[in-house]
């Protein structure tokens, strides 16, 4: 019998990289932009590189919570927020009624034109390669990186390397009681990296996560089920982006599961890798699958399912709302129970996947891994969930990546600076024993961290770190100065009672104007928008977002000096010393487990306290409030 040989290639890379970053996902494909774009000379190590950019799941990017880090990540310079306006086929804003501080946008996307809009802005970036090849080992000498190993063989040298592996770490793809190695369906497992990655001292545990099936939409009978368009204005992701940047825009559907339904999923529970304990990784309590809502809602007769295309130029459809791992007869029953999809066609199975991820708390900040220098961490691998989540590390670990490379000081984010800074902070102190998701209510200094302020933010640090270009920075210092030029304008425009623009305003105000007002005191009033006021004796500012920064400024002004102060206070009151006795019983508004962390810990200053894992700023404060008041 002939021996097949496996010819293996070792070999040094001749181009020795200051940061190399494993993985095209959305956590890789910022990270290499960011460490590209600071000066670095930059290796992306990728599987395929006709998959840089995919959405394994949804077809979505944004939402609440999370579409402040996609607007972070922009304001930092990065790729989503621009490839989300290129693919994007609906846009929405969500609570549009709510106040700012929870406003969120949301677009559904075409997933060919978003991975073809991430593909153009990496091959188009300077001091970025992109190489197509699995990385199976990684080059550590003591406790520091110096580089990865491909499957090949060949040996690529760098000072600093960004993992960002997804779910493709010892991958386990469940449907039914059946279930085979995959990173996600039809993409290979990484499973030499995985066995090497448990040799390092870093605790590794197994999440789990799953999507729904893919539906063909010539299958499908729309005439009875509800639609749903997107806004009008159609909104944009980017700071940067421009609604002509937009494709065609199309309309999504919302039907329901049923009693029948439900019964379906209750009769393949003993099918179900999740109720026999095939699965062990923890799943997202957010995102669960349509199985796990059955369970755990036993009383609820129906669940949504929002009906969202996968494309423009695809038939396929994705059911948001009906993830599952159940097995293929039972899925196919079940989606054709519901409304609309009596004679659907499956164009693919849902499944649900395990796969490794590494404990959080085992990180710096700057997403380095305590134990071997230069080995970074980002996205899925962190115990984190969502597109936006992983972009947001990536993003921070490429730069931090790149700062090592450059000996310079790593950076990352305060809790009241950003939400990357929430998200870190919660991962670092936390940990994490599920797959974590951003929610707004995350965010102590909400009314600070707006999804539409993110570039007054950021975008300054972002230049000093090197991540933001001339033409980014050129546009927004236009607009921070037109902003400020207009706050003034306001404050010194007066407007006399009984003149013609006072009785144009008293159309809208309960009551006439009895004396004289700047236009910015009249622009607090819940009655006035800018519009109303903008145009009075002088030019009102072309450019919408910047208006409405003018308008949120002035109408929230007294709630955000507010928090402003909280910061302010809590930081001037780190050194506070508190007794070693205190009893923590006492203090009101403390959660019964903060009281048992702290009582257990026994911090001898407020700023000890604040480290503690779980003990949240809003805590702290209050501590503070009480030491001041009885100390
Ligand atoms: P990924 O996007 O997974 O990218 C990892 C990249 O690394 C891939 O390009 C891969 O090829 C590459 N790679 C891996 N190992 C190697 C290696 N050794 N060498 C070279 N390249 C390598 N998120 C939600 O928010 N909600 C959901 O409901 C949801 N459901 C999901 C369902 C499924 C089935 C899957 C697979 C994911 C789901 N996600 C969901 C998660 C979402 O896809 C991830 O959060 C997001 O993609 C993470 O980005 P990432 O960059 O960390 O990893």
């Amino acid at each position: 019998m002939t021996k097949i040989s496996r010819d293996t290639t070792t070999m040094d890379y001749p181009k020795r990289y200051d940061v190399i970053v494993i993985g095209g996902g959305h956590a890789g494909t910022e990270a290499c932009l960011a460490a590209a774009r600071m000066g670095c000379q930059t290796l992306l190590l990728t599987h395929n590189i006709e998959t840089l950019g995919q959405m394994s799941c949804n077809p979505a990017i944004g939402g609440i919570g999370k579409s402040h880090l996609v607007k972070e990540i922009d304001a930092l310079g990065g790729a989503m927020a621009l490839a989300t306006d290129k693919g994007g086929i609906q846009f929405r804003v969500l609570n549009s009624r709510k106040g700012p501080a929870v406003r969120a946008t949301r677009a559904q996307a075409d997933r060919v034109r978003y991975k073809a809009a991430v593909r153009d802005i990496l091959e188009n970036q300077p001091n970025l390669d992109i190489f197509q090849q699995a990385a199976d080992d990684v080059i550590v000498e003591g406790d520091t990186i110096r580089g990865v190993v491909t499957q090949m063989g060949i040996r690529f040298y760098a000072p600093s390397v960004v993992l960002t592996a997804g779910t493709f770490l010892g991958g386990l793809i469940h449907i039914g009681l059946e279930n085979h190695s995959g990173g996600r369906a039809g993409d290979p497992p990484s499973i030499a990296l995985a066995h090497r990655l448990r040799e390092l001292p870093l605790r590794v545990d197994r999440l789990k996560t799953g999507t729904p099936p893919r539906i063909d939409a010539r299958s499908v009978d729309f005439s009875e089920l509800e639609k749903q368009w997107g806004d009008t204005p159609t909104p944009v992701m980017s700071y940067m982006g421009k609604v002509e940047d937009h494709p065609e825009q199309v309309c999504c559907w919302i039907t329901h599961t049923n009693e029948r339904t439900h019964e379906i999923i209750r009769s393949g529970f003993d099918r179900s890798p999740m109720f026999t304990g095939v699965i062990d990784g923890v799943g997202p309590r957010y995102c669960p699958s349509v199985e796990d809502k059955v369970n755990r809602f036993a009383d609820k007769d129906s669940h949504q399912v929002f009906i969202e295309p996968e494309g423009l130029d695809t038939h396929e459809l994705y059911p948001n709302g009906i993830s599952t791992s159940l097995p293929f007869d039972v899925q196919l029953e079940l989606v054709r129970s519901i409304k609309g999809f009596e004679n659907a066609h499956i164009t693919r199975p849902g499944y649900a996947i395990e796969y490794d991820f590494f404990n959080p708390q085992d990180l710096k900040y700057s997403l380095e891994t305590k134990v071997i220098n230069g080995l970074f961490f980002a996205g899925q691998i962190n115990g984190t969930t969502g597109y936006e989540e992983a972009g947001a590390q990536g993003l921070l670990a490429g730069m931090n990546a790149a700062r090592r490379a450059q000996e310079k000081d790593a950076w990352c984010p305060r809790r009241d600076e950003a939400y990357i800074g929430v998200l870190v902070d919660d991962l670092i102190s936390l940990g994490t024993s599920e797959p974590y998701r951003m929610f707004t209510s995350r965010a102590e200094y909400r009314l600070l961290l707006r999804e539409d302020n993110a570039d007054l933010r950021l975008t300054e640090k972002g230049r000093e770190l090197g991540l933001v270009d001339d033409e980014r920075w050129a546009a927004f210092s236009e607009k921070r100065e037109s902003i400020a030029r207009e706050q003034e304008r306001l404050k010194e425009t007066w407007i006399q009672a009984g003149s013609d623009e006072a009785k144009q305003l008293e159309q809208k105000l309960p009551s006439a104007l009895s004396r004289e007002y700047n236009l910015y005191d009249l622009l607090k009033r819940p009655e006035l928008e800018y519009n109303d006021i903008g145009h009075f004796k002088g030019e009102a500012l072309a450019d919408e977002r910047a208006a409405e920064q003018v308008q949120i400024a002035a109408k929230y002004a007294g709630y955000i000096d507010r928090q402003q102060d909280d910061i302010n206070r809590l930081r001037q009151h780190e050194n506070t010393a508190i007794p070693l006795e205190f009893d923590y019983s006492i203090v009101e508004g403390l959660s019964n487990e903060i009281k048992q962390k702290l009582s257990e810990a026994r911090p001898e200053t407020l700023a000890r306290a604040s480290r503690i894992p779980g003990v949240t700023p809003a805590a702290v404060s209050l501590l503070l409030i009480y030491l001041k008041k009885h100390g």
